[in-house]
Order: structure tokens, then C-alpha cells, then sequence
């Protein structure tokens, strides 16, 4: 018997995978999507499912827009929970508040579409921010919230019944030479392949992965039981000590010297583990909590309760909820590229590597994919 033949096979389920499935499906080709586990359990559905636009600028923020085009749309045709949430950072020093002002007055994308709001004017937005000692905020339009857990398992049946996708779960792609792509449930064929095998740098091309350059990155996360019914996060929460995890976006402002300075000697632990917090909330009503950041390429597979305290202590500062009562805690781990915004790579005519998308796996993958779809 002959292998079924496709034009795109994707290797990988995760949030880059389903994004170039999607792209290659709404151009009119013949999808098939592979998934070593059934369901995914990637980094994708270990994040926080928040789509998080603000402190891009350029083609990025573009590509970010589009994604959060793509997420509304695929919410609505998927139906998963996708809530334009929008986001506050929020500042209780005078060298936080002097880095938002500078990062408003210098990022046009952060003019047009944020705003720097006084306490008063955050209470408005939430009822789960400390308004004592709050200088301000900047609260920003264009950051989505989707559960994780809900959306990457949904979207494959979209794909699925509304373009076509074959879905192959549980399967491991372990090899590829086109137009043949061997796999544990036999062989396929294709006339074009995107790897999007997130944290897996082993199985497919491991010689092109070790010189990539790419590097893993461990980060533990929690979450509470659900809020009392009614009860609301409103927007995405941050504060201080993510401008001083975003150095890409606050590095080169001129407050920021003096910010770190503080930081560094106020705050080592957190800065040691690159602690900082980002707080939203799912449709059941729960708070995902996190995160820290430990690089390497293998990790110690037991979570650490001084970081997890350490980012329980951080939310205490800025956060009133109903309940602190923790759920879950689980650590997901992302790939990335020191420098780089995602690695994309031809390790033969016809296959594409595309990876290392680090913490912006959802903002950026559905914008990213059309982007290598049309070229
Ligand atoms: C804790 C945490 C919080 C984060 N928060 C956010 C956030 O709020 N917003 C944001 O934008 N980004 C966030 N990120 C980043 C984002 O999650 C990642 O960038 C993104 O999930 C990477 O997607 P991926 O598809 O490359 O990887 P994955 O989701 O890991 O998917 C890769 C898939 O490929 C499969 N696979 C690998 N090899 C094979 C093979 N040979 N055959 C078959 N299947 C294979 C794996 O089983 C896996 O399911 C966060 C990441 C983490 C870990």
C-alpha cells in the first residue's frame, strides 16, 4: 500500500505547530498535523495563555496583532474561552513610574494603544489591585487571555472540521527524508514539512539543533482554586520586577540604571531566579501565578518551594484576592535563542525548523506562521 500523501505535514501540536497547520490549511493545501503525545502537554498548555502585545514595536508588534487577530477569530471558531483583557503594569516606586512614563513618551504602539493611569484611575480597572503606595500604571488595550489548557486542545478539532487537518496524536515523527516522513504508525509523504518540535531538540535533526544555538528554560508556575463566583482579575497583572525581567523592552531607557541598581541590591533571590510576576485569571475562575526563569539544557525535575514562595511573597505586594489557596504548581520549559526571536532553519530542501520563540510562544506564533507560510 502506497503512504498518504500530503502537501504540509507539521510535526508538533503545540502553539507553533497549530499555527503553521492553520496557515498551511487556509491556503488550500493538504494538512497533516503529528503529535508524539495525545493531547500535547508542551510548554503551550504550561503558560499562562496570555497574548501580550505591549512593549513590541515595529514588524514585531505588527506580527503580535495579527496573532491576536488569529486567537479572536480561532476563539470564536474553536470556542474557547479568549478574553481582551487588556494589562496593567503596575508601579509602586518612583523609579518604576519614571520607567513607564519613559516607555510611553518613547514606544508610539504604546501611545496609541496604552496609557498611564493615576491609583484612582486602577481601582476603576480592578479590584484586585493595593492601591496603597501605587504610583501608577500603565495599562495597556491589546493583551488576550486564553486558558492554555482549553485552547490547545480545541483548536486541533477545528482544524480538524473546519479545514481538513488529518490529525495524527500519539504518533512520533522519527524521521524525515522527503518526500518520505517516518513515523510509529508508518510512513507518510509530503512535499513540505514544518518541525515545531518546542523543547525536543533530540529526536528530529539533532545535529542541526546543537549548533543553533538554542538553550532551554525552566519556569514554575501557580495557580489557586477557583475565586469566589462573581469575582473578577479584570486585566493581566504586573509589576516592578517585570521591567526588570523585560530588559529587551526597559533596557535602554534612561531611568532604568538606577531601577536595576535597586532591584539588585533590594532583591537578589528574585533576581538570581529571574522571578518576576505576571498574574491572570481562566474561565473557572482560578489565578495563574508566575513565573521564574532558570536556563540550561537539562534541568533538576523537582520544583523549588523557596521560589514558589518567593513569587507568592511578590504577589502579596500588589494583589487582593478573594483566595491564595494554591491548586496546582507545575513547571513548563520553553526554547529560545540567546539574542534571537525565534530560529527558523532549512535542514534540507522542503523541511523547516521553526522554534525558539521563548516567552512569546502565543503572542507571536499565529502572526509568525502566516509570515513563513507566505514567503
Ligand atoms: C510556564 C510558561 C509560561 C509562558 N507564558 C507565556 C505567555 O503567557 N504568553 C506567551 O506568549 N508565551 C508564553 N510562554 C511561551 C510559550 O508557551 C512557548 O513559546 C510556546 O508554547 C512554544 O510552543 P511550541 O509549539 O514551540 O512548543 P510545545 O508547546 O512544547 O510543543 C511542541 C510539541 O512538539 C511535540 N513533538 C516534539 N517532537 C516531536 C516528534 N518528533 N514527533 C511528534 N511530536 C513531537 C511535543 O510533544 C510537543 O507537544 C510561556 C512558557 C512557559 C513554559
Amino acid at each position: 500500500m502506497s503512504a498518504p500523501q500530503f502537501d504540509v505535514i507539521v510535526v508538533g501540536a503545540g502553539i507553533v505547530g497549530l499555527a503553521h497547520a492553520l496557515a498551511a490549511a487556509r491556503r488550500g493545501l493538504k494538512v497533516a498535523l503529528f503529535e508524539r503525545t495525545n493531547p500535547a502537554v508542551g510548554a503551550s498548555i504550561r503558560n499562562f495563555g496570555q497574548v501580550w502585545p505591549v512593549g513590541k514595536t515595529g514588524a514585531l508588534f505588527q506580527r503580535a496583532i495579527k496573532s491576536r487577530e488569529i486567537w479572536l477569530e480561532a476563539s470564536r471558531g474553536a470556542d474557547f474561552f479568549c478574553l481582551e483583557s487588556g494589562s496593567l503594569h503596575l508601579a509602586y516606586h518612583d523609579d518604576e513610574m519614571a520607567v513607564l512614563h519613559e516607555l510611553a513618551a518613547a514606544v508610539p504602539e504604546v501611545r496609541e494603544f496604552g496609557q498611564l493611569l493615576t491609583p484612582a484611575q486602577v481601582a476603576e480597572k480592578s479590584a484586585a489591585v493595593k492601591i496603597d503606595g501605587l504610583k501608577g500604571a500603565l495599562w495597556s488595550s491589546t493583551e488576550l487571555n486564553v486558558d492554555p489548557r482549553q485552547a490547545i486542545r480545541a483548536i486541533p478539532g477545528w482544524l480538524e472540521k473546519a479545514y481538513g487537518v488529518e490529525l495524527h496524536f500519539g504518533t512520533l515523527v522519527t524521521g524525515i527524508s522527503l518526500p518520505t516522513i517516518e513515523t510509529t504508525q508508518g510512513s507518510f509523504q509530503a512535499e513540505q514539512v514544518f518541525v515545531c518540535s518546542g523543547a525536543d531538540f533530540e529526536t528530529l535533526y539533532p545535529r542541526h539543533y546543537a549548533e543553533s544555538g538554542l538553550t532551554r528554560c525552566k519556569l514554575q508556575m501557580l495557580r489557586t482554586r477557583p475565586q469566589p463566583t462573581g469575582w473578577a482579575l479584570g486585566p493581566n497583572l504586573c509589576a516592578g520586577l517585570s521591567l526588570y525581567q523585560y530588559q529587551n523592552t526597559f533596557g535602554h531607557l534612561p531611568s532604568f540604571p538606577a531601577f536595576k541598581r535597586r532591584i539588585e541590591s533590594e532583591m537578589p533571590f528574585y533576581v538570581e531566579y529571574g522571578i518576576h510576576l505576571l498574574v491572570s485569571q481562566t474561565r473557572l475562575g482560578e489565578v495563574t501565578i508566575g513565573d521564574s526563569h532558570e536556563y540550561g539544557m537539562t534541568f533538576d525535575p523537582f520544583d523549588r518551594a523557596d521560589i514558589n514562595q518567593a513569587i507568592l511573597d511578590y504577589l502579596h505586594t500588589f494583589a487582593h484576592l478573594p483566595t491564595f489557596e494554591i491548586a496546582e504548581t507545575w513547571h513548563g520549559i520553553y526554547p529560545l535563542v540567546k539574542g534571537k526571536r525565534e530560529l527558523i532553519l532549512h535542514p534540507e530542501p522542503g523541511v523547516t525548523i521553526v522554534n525558539g520563540l521563548g516567552g512569546s510562544g502565543m503572542t507571536l506564533s499565529f502572526g509568525l506562521a502566516e509570515e513563513v507560510l507566505s514567503n
